[in-house]
């Protein structure tokens, strides 16, 4: 199984290591009556409809997914929000960062229509504007960090310059309970483009480690139990 979905430009979502399956969600379930299985039958995916319906959540959480995953520092401060979860990141002050800026391919580039809590994106007349501006600051911005650095400044204080589309990397390690929250919220239109397209590479990982879940999570539309 490919364990490792690139995303954007130059990030991805690389699951780490899982512990988890459908199976752990019936049996701590099941544990009410005293009961375990070791193989799930038809009565254990009704059970798990049921628990995602009657948003019964707790058996969902005894499972783990640890991922490995590079994106813009924009889209890391999006994700970080998600406090139900551990993080673990790349620090600036101890560690030089990359020439990694995150540039939207042209057919990414968008305007932003209408009011606060209902705009809609539309493609823009003029993608390569953008794509030109960004480039030339992050050349610009890369430039002044490395002679703040040969000038003896530190880490800490030179990554200042530096904008918010440069790439980070984190360690994330979540149940599928937080996780499909944050999918639930992430996946949809209303979240951003970027977060979005690692929100799907997520959602895939899931699908994969948890299929019956998962489709009662669909089934639910999407709804967190
Ligand atoms: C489209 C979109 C736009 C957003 N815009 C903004 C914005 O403009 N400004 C902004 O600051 N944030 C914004 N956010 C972030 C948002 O407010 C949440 O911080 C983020 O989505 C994490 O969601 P969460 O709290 O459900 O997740 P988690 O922190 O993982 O929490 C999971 C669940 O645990 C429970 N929980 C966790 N902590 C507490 C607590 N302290 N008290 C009670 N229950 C708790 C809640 O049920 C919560 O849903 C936006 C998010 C989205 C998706």
């Amino acid at each position: 199984m490919d364990r490792v979905y690139n995303v954007l430009d130059q990030g991805f979502v690389r699951l780490d290591g899982a512990l988890a399956d459908d199976l752990s969600v019936v049996n701590a379930a099941r544990v009410s009556f005293g009961n375990r299985k070791d193989l799930m039958d038809e009565s254990d995916v009704g059970l798990v409809k049921y628990l995602m319906r009657e948003r019964h959540g707790t058996p969902f959480e005894h499972n783990s997914f640890r991922f490995h995953v590079k994106c813009p520092m924009f889209v890391a401060r999006e994700w970080f929000r998600h406090r139900i979860s551990s993080f673990n990141e790349r620090s600036g002050r101890y560690s030089k960062l990359e020439a990694e800026f995150y540039i939207p391919n042209a057919e990414d580039v968008r305007t932003q229509v209408g009011k606060p809590g209902a705009y809609t994106f539309e493609p823009h007349d003029n993608p390569e504007g953008l794509r030109l501006v960004l480039g030339e600051v992050a050349m610009d911005a890369w430039q002044a960090y490395e002679y703040l650095l040969e000038q003896g400044y530190a880490k800490e204080l030179a990554r200042c310059v530096l904008p918010v589309n440069i790439y980070t990397e984190f360690y994330w390690t979540v149940n599928a309970r937080s996780m499909m929250n944050f999918l639930s919220l992430r996946l949809h239109e209303t979240a951003q483009l970027e977060i979005r397209r690692y929100a799907e590479a997520v959602s895939l990982f899931f699908s994969q480690e948890m299929p019956i879940t998962y489709a009662a999570w669909i089934a639910n539309e999407r709804v967190a139990p």
